[in-house]
């Protein structure tokens, strides 16, 4: 069974240099999905240089230009939000270009201090205590659900994974349980973030308290900024969704439901 990739980046994310909307179709047709959807950044802070905002226009008329030329493939519209919460405005000028099949809220900087660090800078600052990042990185998130910006998915719940090796679930289950019941109550989607093939976030811990929390949907995305990567990690993480009590949907565009 394929499973739709709903997070994939393309040349229209500014930190995509190998991203290609054209090549993410013809890659998710090779491998059978039913279905991908394309997220591109609206980031509005970044410890980055650069164009951090998608142009939403050029980026929809790309998506029309591949769903007329890929027929046989469910090309979804969507965007990452970055940190929405800081910024209502910037958020709602993106979304007034219309609906959006996938809007997904991420959290990747925290305020440390009087600085903005990225999870990426994690292992480059060693003045930065990972636990007390992984502790503003969860605050920040419940406030980024509690903020009410219209998202529908919860992105890479426990992002700071990915830099930091020592990470375990259970060393913070009382603030993801936290998060993921505000996110329960808001009937979001929780993503399972598969970026870096064997660290999937989140692993079967935080799934399994999603669904005690009453958490009814789970999406997959490879979070790929490269079309080689598309739908990476899938198998190992459709078993642990699986493990947690999640079962695929009879259409197969469909999330995963309790
Ligand atoms: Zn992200
Ligand atoms: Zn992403």
């Amino acid at each position: 069974m394929r499973i739709p990739d709903y997070h994939v980046h393309t040349e229209w994310s500014y930190d995509a240099p190998r991203g290609s909307m054209e090549r993410s179709c013809e890659q998710a047709l090779e491998l059978g999905l039913p279905a991908i959807a394309f997220t591109d950044h609206a980031d509005f802070v970044t410890v980055n240089p650069g164009q951090y905002c998608v142009d939403i226009v050029g980026y929809l008329q790309s998506v029309e230009r591949c769903r007329a030329r890929f027929k046989n493939l469910r090309i979804h519209s969507g965007v990452e939000l970055g940190e929405p919460h800081w910024f209502p405005e910037e958020t709602r000028r993106v979304l007034s270009v219309g609906k959006l099949d996938h809007v997904l809220g991420s959290v990747h900087c925290v305020r440390i201090g009087d600085r903005i660090v990225d999870a990426g800078q994690l292992s480059k600052s060693p003045d930065v205590d990972p636990v007390t990042f992984a502790h503003s990185y969860f605050a920040e998130t419940l406030a980024m659900i509690e903020g009410g910006q219209p998202f529908q998915t919860l992105a890479h719940l426990d992002y700071p994974k990915r830099y930091w090796p020592g990470y375990r679930e259970e060393d913070f289950e009382e603030q993801l349980r936290a998060i993921l019941k505000a996110a329960a109550s808001r009937d979001l989607v929780l993503e399972v973030n598969t970026t870096r093939g064997n660290v999937i976030c989140p692993s079967l811990p935080a799934l399994r308290w999603w669904r005690e929390a009453g958490g009814k949907a789970v999406s997959f995305g490879s979070d790929a900024h490269d079309p080689a990567k598309i739908a990476a990690g899938f198998d190992q993480a459709s078993d642990l969704v699986e493990a947690a009590g999640f079962k695929p949907a009879a259409e197969p565009t469909a999330l995963w439901r309790s």
